[in-house]
C-alpha cells in the first residue's frame, strides 16, 4: 500500500518561498548573503545566546564542535549508545575513541550515573543527546563534567524548543549542535548549526567552517579547515521556518497529547507506553514515540509492517544502538538502550496532521498491537 501518513514531512507554511525568491533575486545563492546572519540570529535568540554558526548539516555541526573543543586522537568521549549514528561518528572523525554509555528508561538520554560509570582516564568530553526531544539531565551532567575538567556538547538535533528547568536545551553545555534536515522540527533541506560558549572557540569554529582561513587575511590558512558552509538559499528557507517555530512546536505537542489519549487503553493494559516529560522539563515532541511493553523486535516489526501494508501508516523503529553497529560494537551490555531500541517506534508527527487522522491512526495502532500481543499469549 502507498504511504498515506508519512512519519514526517516538512511543512513550509510561512514566508519561506518569499525569502528564497528574494535570495535568488539578490544573486547571493552561495554562502554569502544576508539570510545566513538573519537565520543565525533568529535561532540564537531562541537559545539564550547571542552567537551561532550555521553549517551545512547537523553531522558537521557535531564535527565542528568537537574540533573547536580540540578533540584529538588518544582521547575518548562518552556518547549514549541510543542515538543517531552522527553523534558517534563526529568523535571518530577526530580520531578519538567513542565510549558508549547506557541511557535512562524515562527520557532515553544519558544520566549523571551512566556517564560516571563509563568514565575512563582518557575521557575529555561528553556528548549528551536529547533523544526524540526529551531533555536529558544536562544540568547534572554539566556539573559532573566541570568537576572533572571535561567538556559537554549537547546534541540538540531533535530538541529545538525543549527546555530543562526553564532553560532551553543547548544552553547548558560548552557547545550545542542542531540539525535542520528535512524531517526535523524546522528544516532548511539539509542544514545544521553550532553554538559555543567561549569567544575564542567561536572564532576557531568560524575558521573551521570556512577552510581555516584567517578572517583578516585572504587565502591565509593557518589551520586545516573545511568547507562546511550553509548556502544563503537554505538559510532563507530556515528563516521562514524559524519564524514559525512556535507553530511547529505546538503542533508536535498537540499531536503527542492526542496520541496519548487514543493509546491510553494500551498503556492501561501494559502493552505499550509513550515517554513523558520529566518534572521540570519540557520536550519538543519531535516525533511521537511509542514503546511496546513486550514481545521484542519481532513483534514491534510485525506491528509496523501491518500498519504500513494494511493502512498506509508509516512508522519508524527507534535507532539501532551504537553497540550493535560493527564499528562501535563492544563487549558490554546496555540493557535499557537495548530494550528501548527493540520496542520503540515513532508515529506520524508532522504539523497539520488533523485530530481526526490522529484518532484513526491511533485506533489502527491499538488494534495492531493488541492482535500481535494476542499471538504471543
Ligand atoms: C538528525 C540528527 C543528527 C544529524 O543531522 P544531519 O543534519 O542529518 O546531519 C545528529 N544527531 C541526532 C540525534 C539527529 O537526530
Amino acid at each position: 500500500m502507498n504511504v498515506r501518513f508519512p512519519v514526517s514531512k516538512p511543512v513550509l507554511a510561512g514566508r519561506e518561498k518569499e525569502y528564497v525568491v528574494d535570495a535568488l533575486d539578490s544573486g547571493w545563492i552561495s554562502s554569502n548573503g544576508a539570510y545566513i546572519g538573519r537565520f543565525e540570529s533568529a535561532v540564537a535568540a531562541r537559545l539564550d545566546t547571542d552567537w551561532s554558526l550555521a553549517v551545512c548539516n547537523g553531522t558537521v555541526a557535531l564535527h565542528v564542535a568537537c574540533l573547536a573543543l580540540d578533540l584529538r586522537p588518544g582521547q575518548s568521549v562518552i556518547v549514549p549508545t541510543l542515538t543517531y549514528v552522527a553523534t558517534a561518528n563526529a568523535v571518530s572523525y577526530c580520531g578519538a575513541k567513542v565510549v558508549l554509555a547506557d541511557v535512562s528508561p524515562q527520557d532515553g538520554g544519558l544520566t549523571a550515573d551512566s556517564v560516571r560509570a563509563a568514565w575512563r582516564s582518557d575521557t575529555v568530553g561528553v556528548i549528551a543527546v536529547h533523544l526524540y526531544g526529551f531533555p536529558a539531565p544536562v544540568d547534572e551532567i554539566t556539573d559532573l563534567c566541570r568537576e572533572r575538567g571535561a567538556w559537554l556538547i549537547e546534541d540538540c538535533a531533535e530538541s529545538l524548543g525543549a527546555s530543562l528547568k526553564g532553560r532551553p536545551t543547548g544552553s547548558f553545555g560548552d557547545a550545542a549542535t542542531f540539525s535542520f534536515y528535512g524531517n526535523k522540527t524546522i528544516s532548511t533541506g539539509e542544514g545544521g548549526l553550532v553554538t559555543l560558549r567561549d569567544p575564542t572557540l567561536r572564532q576557531r569554529a568560524t575558521m573551521l567552517r570556512g577552510q581555516g582561513m584567517d578572517p583578516a587575511r585572504r587565502y591565509w590558512h593557518p589551520m586545516i579547515g573545511y568547507n562546511y558552509r550553509m548556502t544563503n538559499v537554505a538559510a532563507a528557507i530556515g528563516l521562514g521556518q524559524v519564524e514559525c517555530a512556535d507553530y511547529h512546536l505546538s503542533e508536535r505537542r498537540r499531536i503527542a497529547a492526542r496520541y496519548a489519549r487514543v493509546l491510553a487503553p494500551l498503556e492501561a493494559d501494559g502493552l505499550a507506553a509513550m515517554p513523558r516529560e520529566m518534572p521540570d522539563s519540557r520536550g519538543s515532541f519531535w516525533l511521537s514515540c511509542l514503546v511496546l511493553g513486550r514481545g521484542g523486535p519481532a513483534v514491534r516489526d510485525a506491528v509496523m509492517d501491518r500498519l504500513l501494508s494494511q493502512h498506509g501508516i508509516e512508522t519508524r523503529p527507534y535507532f539501532v544502538p551504537m553497540h550493535r553497529l560493527p564499528m562501535y560494537a563492544v563487549d558490554a551490555s546496555f540493557p535499557v538502550a537495548t530494550r528501548l531500541a527493540e520496542h520503540g517506534m515513532n508515529l506520524p508527527s508532522y504539523s497539520g496532521l488533523s485530530d481526526a487522522d490522529i484518532d484513526w491512526i491511533g485506533e489502527q495502532v491499538v488494534a495492531a498491537v493488541r492482535d500481535e500481543a494476542q499471538c504471543l499469549a
